[in-house]
């Protein structure tokens, strides 16, 4: 777009000056007052200076007034993080204009981050507070009839105890694993990470799950033959194994199989956990790692999941520096795949 620069403004000035010299020029060669040879440079000499003078005073007078300005969103833009530009041939207010540009394309990106935050954080306290509202209300359900009479009567008060008391082991899950993910995130969570055997340690989880996995018809089967030496934290791995097995055993189907396989690469081992459980509809996969999502709210309510453990998981493999994916295909079974780095 066509604008009026110092530069311009200037050349507009030398070529007043040009014309109205060469009037005067001319009327000194025709009279003869001047030789031609001398008339003729008056005009070019006087526009010359008339463009530096023009040019110097424009630009004074705008730098007095706007270098403040530019100052002052160059100052805020360079607290954030922007480039230090400042180019001494470039006109200023294109400059001015490049800043408040940029500044202001900064701030709207700045708005739709804080947008998005309020957002994700309106939906997450949602999300807690519906988790937390099914024990509790259960839990009062079970002690109000207690007092009402329940307390007496030998066939339901234990039955009814029991109840309340896993609907408070189910809250104090949701209590640990949030603590679990607000550490995680807030990097407070120190890692440990160690050279350590797999092939040890997910044996040792199988051991952990068996009652679970048993009661439910899912073999968990580890395919690690020898020694898998790996760098992580071995406690916070153990927390990645034991939510997916029990995602094997809760979303998996009497007689089915759990598989865990390891195929190395060049710095990292690839780790997979498959089962030929219910599946995930493709459409679920990619929020699947999300806190407090599910997959259809009623199988996984009434398996007693919070709807954290994967993202408990996402956390604890990315503090890894390392990625973790899933394929599924419902009714076929699920597979998670993760990397850690390899020790030799
Ligand atoms: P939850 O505590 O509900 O199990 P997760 O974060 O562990 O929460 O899992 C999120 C959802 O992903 C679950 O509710 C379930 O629907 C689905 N899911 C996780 N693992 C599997 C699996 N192995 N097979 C089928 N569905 C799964």
């Amino acid at each position: 777009m066509w604008s009026l620069t110092p530069r311009r403004t200037a050349l507009f000035i030398a070529l007043a000056t040009l014309a109205g010299t060469v009037l005067f020029a001319v009327l000194l060669g025709l009279t003869g007052t001047w030789p031609w040879s001398v008339a003729l440079v008056i005009p070019l000499l006087a526009s010359g200076i008339a463009y530096g003078v023009g040019l110097f005073l424009v630009q004074q007078f705008i730098q007095a007034r706007v270098s403040l300005i530019l100052r002052t969103v160059h100052d805020i833009r360079m607290a954030k993080g922007g480039s230090d530009r400042s180019d001494a041939d470039v006109d200023v207010l294109d400059e001015l204009d490049r800043e408040v540009g940029a500044w202001a394309d900064q701030r709207s990106t700045e708005i739709s981050g804080l947008k998005e935050r309020e957002r994700f954080r309106r939906e997450f306290i949602g999300n807690l507070a519906h988790e937390l509202k099914t024990p509790i209300f259960n839990i009062q359900g079970y002690i109000l009839t207690l007092l009402e009479g329940g307390l007496e009567d030998p066939r339901v008060n234990r039955d009814f105890l029991n109840r309340a008391s896993n609907g408070v082991d189910r809250l104090i899950k949701i209590v640990e694993d949030m603590d679990m993910i607000t550490q995680l995130e807030s990097g407070v969570m120190a890692m440990s990470i160690d050279r350590m055997d797999l092939t040890a340690l997910v044996k040792e989880l199988i051991d952990e799950v068996e009652m679970q996995s048993r009661e439910k018809g899912v073999r968990i089967v580890s395919k690690l033959n020898e020694a898998v030496w790996v760098k992580a934290d071995r406690g916070r791995l153990s927390q990645v194994f034991l939510n997916l097995f029990t995602n094997a055993i809760n979303y998996g189907k009497s007689g089915g199989l759990c598989e865990v396989r390891t195929f190395p690469l060049e710095d990292q081992v690839l780790i997979e956990v498959s089962d030929d459980g219910i599946g995930i509809g493709p459409e679920h996969l990619p929020r699947l790692f999300e806190r407090f999502y599910r997959v259809g709210m009623s199988r996984s309510r009434h398996e007693g999941g919070s709807g954290l453990g994967l993202a408990i998981v996402k956390h604890i493999i990315e503090s890894h520096d390392q990625s973790i994916v899933v394929k599924s295909e419902e009714g076929q079974g699920t597979t998670f795949s993760f990397t850690l780095q390899r020790s030799k």
